[in-house]
């Protein structure tokens, strides 16, 4: 078994060596993915080492990413060090309230947003910093406000290299942009926007060494996998109808679909879930191009908003592997307003389990494909919620306070509002609050 990088392009297909500095394929341009020709293993000897090592005290073992490192061969685990902060390891939580919401009869959320920096991305970058570890880079780079330069912070922090931060000047998100700050990221704010930087940044590695932890880095979505990888070792590999995911960039469910093709060609599982992707109305260009008549050209969205920053793009990097994935998974795409997102959102919150907007996309979809008759009231669903509650306090206050507003300046309804309020310091009146706010609930 050689690992190998591999052009996903059908009509090109070229390899490149696992150790080459590559993002996208020299000769075609298209994107590139890890490959292991003549990967084969024992599925029931695999599933009990895997189980076992849950009761390990070793880095590795405690990994919910590199437990699963018989998939993660693109390393040479008896030479190379990994950077990892015990990513992975996310909870199924079963959530009724929020079946009942959707119109189904049982629901179960992964919740990646217990990660250690809060979101799935933890799950790449420990791919993605180690393999920046393995071709001896001292500095890492992303251009990014959210979650993937909190992440990258984080992990190249732990594995020594030096993390440098990308952003539009005034474009900033201040609650993930305090993550990178406080592990340490150099944070450059550019005179350019988003794509303009994008184009920039990779001048720049190519001149200076610096090794790019971007949406296009292969490795991330290697760990990404494994997202299915440990949602199946937990329901003891009984597949799913249904796995549900947000689709801002694609990375994600393309690591979705590649592992759960792996499993089956390993023969882990006999057949694969259906894939789901959810885009925000303002920002959904595959979902237009899936359900486009003729598909010509794939179009991007030039301006894209959404309040749900972390699926705010326009131009996903990854829509081709995507596409490929949800297609050879039976599955589909769905759209969702701002007003969807909120309620959605809110509804995970009294389930006590909570999210950030991005994540509620999946809640206020697969109500979507319940209500179309896409998906069946009684089928078995996975709804992968992406980021922590606390990524995006700001959206939350304003939601329960009735002053949330869509990019576009209108109104939000504070359908699930809860507001706090204001007494004063008398017991009798508080007392006649709590009977007034409360009735007759314990
Ligand atoms: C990055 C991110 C997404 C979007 O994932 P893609 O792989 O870009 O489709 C969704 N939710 C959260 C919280 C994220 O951080
Ligand atoms: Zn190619």
């Amino acid at each position: 078994m050689q690992a190998q990088l591999k052009c996903i392009q059908g009509a090109c297909g070229a390899t490149y060596s696992i150790d080459d500095v590559l993002y996208t394929c020299p000769r075609c341009g298209g994107l590139l993915e890890a490959s292991y020709p003549g990967l084969s293993l024992d599925p029931p000897s695999v599933k009990r080492l895997w189980r076992e090592r849950r009761m390990s005290n070793l880095a590795l073992d405690q990994s919910g990413v590199w437990r699963y490192r018989e998939l993660l061969p693109f390393l040479d685990f008896e030479r190379d060090c990994v950077a990892t902060l015990r990513e992975g390891n996310t909870p199924l939580l079963p959530a009724p309230q929020a079946a009942h919401y959707a119109g189904m009869q049982s629901l179960v959320f992964k919740h990646q947003g217990y990660n250690p920096t809060g979101s799935f991305k933890d799950n790449g970058m420990t791919c993605g910093a180690s393999q920046g570890l393995h071709l001896k880079m001292g500095r890492v780079a992303c251009v990014s406000t959210g979650n993937t330069s909190a992440s990258m912070a984080a992990y190249a922090a732990v594995a020594g290299m030096t993390p440098i931060i990308f952003l539009p000047h005034g474009n900033i998100s201040f609650g993930k942009l305090a993550q990178a700050l406080e592990y340490g990221a150099l944070t450059l704010q550019v005179e350019a926007n988003f794509d303009q930087i994008l184009a920039l940044v990779r001048v720049l590695a190519e001149r200076t060494g610096i090794y790019l932890l971007n949406s296009m880095n292969p490795f991330r979505l290697e760990g990404q996998k494994t997202i299915m990888v440990e949602m199946l070792d937990q329901r003891d590999w009984h597949v799913p109808d249904w796995v549900v995911v947000p689709g801002g960039n694609l990375g994600n469910v393309s690591a979705f679909g590649k592992g759960l093709r792996e499993l089956l060609a390993l023969g882990c599982i006999d057949r694969l879930p259906k894939l789901a992707v959810v885009q925000a109305d303002g920002s959904a260009p595959l979902h237009d191009y899936f359900h486009s008549k003729e598909r010509g050209e794939f179009r991007p969205v030039t301006n894209p908003e959404t309040l749900a920053t972390a699926i705010r793009i326009g131009d996903p990097v990854s829509w081709p592997k995507a596409l490929f994935e949800i297609e050879n998974s039976g599955g589909t795409v769905e759209r969702v307003t701002e007003q969807e997102i909120a309620d959605a959102k809110a509804i995970i919150g009294r389930c006590g389990i909570g999210c950030e907007p991005a994540s509620a996309a999946t809640l206020a979809g697969l109500k979507k494909l319940v209500a179309a008759g896409t998906i069946q009231p009684g089928q078995d669903v996975v709804a992968v919620l992406t980021g922590h509650v606390l990524k995006d306090p700001d959206y939350i206050y304003r939601y329960h306070t009735g002053q949330l507003k869509t990019p576009s300046g209108a109104a939000i309804a504070s359908t699930y509002g809860n507001a706090p309020q204001v007494v004063p310091n008398d017991p009798d009146r508080i007392a006649a609050v709590l009977e007034e706010s409360l009735g007759g609930r314990a």
